[in-house]
């Protein structure tokens, strides 16, 4: 369903991404684990083209991405396949939350207003931010701000859904509430590649565990697999941490 082959990143000298290889089936749900500076980001980056790979290939249903290869339609195509949440402070300060929510379908997806409404309402009920519509960002708790980014995404109807940590700027109190909602995106068969580290998440939510390090995938298999018997020296290391 979704194959992405040989994802490679440099930023100057420095070899981000040393060949990344993943293929996702229909509702499979990836977290991503690894220390910081590993590669996570960059790579969920590399994926939506956000930022330039230097090589690789990302293929969904129809539409297959050669990174070097610069073609804006094809480009636009990948785009409208992937939608990415980000950390924190992603959703624009002047526009109310369901002017967030719509914008993509208006300017991208060429929706008109009416039909964005529509769908805007209802991906804001499924985050439980209904009553939430008309306010500003700073008028929302952290959480429900990164809930108004989940719906934003949602709203797209992507075929696969990038989270990139983000519950990681959140106070500890407002963490559950956005995990909650992913796990929901989760049993409703929604194809994700979740950076996180939050492992009780990953143990709970995901279908395979990725340990990245140093640019490279390490590691993956089931959650129980890798939690309880990983077996490479640096996913050992890198859990024994964090107990
Ligand atoms: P974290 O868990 O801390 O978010 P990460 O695994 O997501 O880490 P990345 O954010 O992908 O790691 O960063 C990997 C490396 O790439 C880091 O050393 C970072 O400094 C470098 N890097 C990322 N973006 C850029 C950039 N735009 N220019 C130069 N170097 C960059």
């Amino acid at each position: 369903f979704i194959e992405i082959k040989d994802v490679h990143k440099s930023f100057y000298q420095n070899e981000i991404l040393k060949g990344i290889d993943l293929t996702l089936h229909k509702g499979e749900v990836i977290v991503i684990l690894g220390p910081s500076g590993s590669g996570k980001t960059t790579f969920l980056r590399c994926l939506n083209t956000l930022e330039k790979a230097d090589k690789g290939q990302i293929k969904i249903d129809d539409v297959t991405k050669d990174f070097t290869v610069k073609d804006r339609q094809n480009t636009r195509d990948l785009i409208l396949k992937t939608a990415m949440v980000f950390q924190g402070h992603a959703l624009f300060g002047n526009m109310t939350v369901l002017q967030n929510v719509i914008e993509g379908l208006i300017r991208v997806k060429k929706m008109d207003r009416e039909a964005a409404t529509k769908i805007g309402l209802s991906t804001l009920d499924r985050v439980g931010l209904s009553d939430r519509a008309n306010y500003y960002p700073v008028q929302l708790s952290g959480g429900q701000q990164q809930r108004a980014g989940i719906a934003r995404a949602m709203a797209m109807q992507p075929e696969l859904l990038l989270f990139d940590e983000p519950t990681s700027a959140l106070d500890p109190e407002l963490v559950g509430e956005v995990l909650s909602a992913m796990k929901e995106l989760a049993q409703e068969g929604h194809t994700m590649i979740v950076v996180t580290h939050e492992m009780q998440f990953a143990y709970e939510v995901a279908d395979r565990v990725l340990y990245m390090e140093g640019g490279v995938v390490v590691e993956q298999g089931p959650p129980e697999e890798i939690f309880n018997a990983p077996k490479d020296k640096r996913t050992q290391q890198f859990l024994a941490r964090l107990s």
